[in-house]
């Protein structure tokens, strides 16, 4: 998921460093022995597909997550998941701030989410964006408290809680590994205006180099 720029949530900080992730760099010194990939935009099939289960804890995965870390950091994102760098595989990392604004940072293999029942959710609205469709952001509800089970890179069953934008990640980066995107969530028109800026700024950005 995008920094929010204001209150966003997402995997993507990219409006230039002025979001909640804590000014590009500083902080997040971790990923240091990955090394950062291209992400992956909206179009490419390897995101638009259900990602497979991992079944290997071994140093391959390992090496995949410090990527992961080094990719989401040089993207200045909050999230990222396997397939925004083009890996079909359940795995997401996160460093990302719960509603105490503290930033929680982790990687789940394999995950299932669990929100509260219908009953019980509170929606947050939240202006939502993704390190795979850059430049844009939506208004998004999600309920505000979410978990996942999982596993950690070896292998040893972990669970997740989150409030606040984690808890928008964690459901953010579900969504990646089932090849869904934010934008998949909004009504098509809007789904529809978001992608077409995209694509433009896009256009203008190849034209002027
Ligand atoms: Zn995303």
């Amino acid at each position: 998921m995008a920094a929010g720029g204001e209150g966003g949530t997402d995997d993507g900080n990219r409006g230039g460093g002025t979001g909640t992730e804590g000014g590009g760099g500083g902080r997040r010194g971790e990923g240091r022995e990955g090394t950062a990939r291209p992400i992956t935009f909206v179009g490419a099939p390897v995101l638009h597909r259900p990602c497979r289960e991992v079944t290997r804890f071994d140093g391959e995965l390992a090496a995949l997550v410090a990527d992961m870390f080094a990719s989401m950091y040089a993207a200045r994102g909050v999230g990222l998941a396997a397939n925004q760098i083009g890996v079909g595989l359940r795995v997401f990392v996160y460093d990302c701030p719960d509603e105490t604004e503290e930033y929680r940072k982790g990687v789940v293999v394999n995950p299932a989410l669990v929100l509260p029942a219908p009953g019980e959710r509170n929606l947050a609205d939240y202006e939502e964006g993704c390190l795979s469709v850059p430049g844009q952001r939506a208004s998004l509800p999600r309920p505000d408290r979410a978990a996942v089970h999982g596993f950690d890179v070896t292998g040893a069953p972990i669970t997740v809680e989150g409030t606040g934008v984690l808890a928008r990640c964690l459901q953010h980066e579900t969504d990646h590994l089932e090849g869904r995107l934010y934008v998949d969530r909004l009504p098509a028109d809007q789904r529809a205006r978001i992608l077409t800026a995209y694509e433009r700024e896009r256009d203008r950005a190849a034209v002027t180099g």
